[in-house]
């Protein structure tokens, strides 16, 4: 029998970025054997919990399960604002089922002190000291791959797979997401001295709170062309709950290693290294 598609959880946390404050909303579905392609979801959002209307629109179900809301005014720091989360299924046009996660909201209350926190080292990364990035998040719910996962040994069977970059899942990497980040942080501000020397081949980062790191996640310094692979440990900073920062140990990819093949179109290149030129520029006055 096919399990009833069902939400396992919502949240959303209010972040800072690029100096703004936003909403990150992100859910999960129940593990199911159904066949996602004729689901999506949308976002629904009010200040009222009874007064909802949608803010989204679709998001596929093979993406991150996430929308991230820029539209908020949170000049008054006491607002509040509530989200739900519907699965729509259509065929043709008609719309066969539909259900929602529960209305939520943050958590906790807005977090000052946390909002400040990651805006000042938004403005560090990205005007001082930090170098632009973007990051593939790896798939961790996703079906093996069909090319090279054998599922009676459970593992990759073939290197240098271009179906799922060596994950052994379906696509293996998530659409990548662009951040600014330090490298190579004073050991003792960062506090990641007890992790002990660094190899040659590794390098540690300092970063805000999105996206949330995760071991196996790849990023890419745009200049020099440096891939590299999140490797642990990752550290977090948190005020009240919500995470601030971000230390973590990468290890080099190599340019024989399947990673390297994950592309950055050349137009985001050259937008990213050219935003660092300018920054480097302003910096040296
Ligand atoms: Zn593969």
């Amino acid at each position: 029998m096919v399990q009833p598609l069902r939400f396992k959880t919502a949240s959303c946390q209010v972040m800072s970025i690029e100096h703004l404050s936003r909403i990150l909303v992100q859910w999960e579905l129940e593990p199911t054997s159904q066949d996602l392609h004729s689901i999506v979801f949308v976002v629904d959002r009010g200040e009222s919990p009874t007064n909802l209307s949608q803010i989204s629109g679709d998001i596929s179900p093979f993406g991150l399960m996430e929308f991230m809301d820029l539209t908020p005014r949170m000049i008054d720091l006491h607002k509040v604002y509530y989200y739900r989360v519907r699965a729509v299924e259509r065929k043709e046009g008609l719309i066969l089922q539909e259900f929602s996660t529960p209305v939520f909201t943050w958590e906790t209350d807005l977090d000052l002190v946390g909002l400040y926190v990651v805006e000042e080292h938004l403005f560090a990364y990205r005007y001082v000291m930090g170098v632009p990035t973007v990051i593939f998040k790896k798939r961790k719910d996703a079906g093996y791959c069909p090319n090279c996962f054998d599922p009676v040994l459970k593992r990759v069977t073939k290197s240098n797979c271009t179906i799922c970059f060596g994950t052994g899942k379906q696509l293996g990497f998530y659409p990548f997401i662009e951040g600014w980040m330090e490298f190579n942080p004073d050991p003792k501000a960062a506090q990641i001295v007890e992790w002990g020397e660094r190899q040659a081949s590794q390098t540690d980062i300092q970063f805000t709170n999105y996206p949330l790191l995760g071991l196996g996640d790849v990023i890419v310094e745009i200049q020099p062309n440096n891939y590299w692979k999140v490797v642990g440990p990752i550290r977090t900073a948190e005020k009240r709950r919500s995470i601030t920062l971000q230390v973590a140990r990468l290890d080099a990819v190599n340019r024989s290693d399947v990673e390297y093949k994950l592309t950055v179109p050349d137009d985001v290149r050259r937008r990213l290294a050219k935003e660092l030129e300018d920054i480097k520029r302003e910096r040296e006055f």
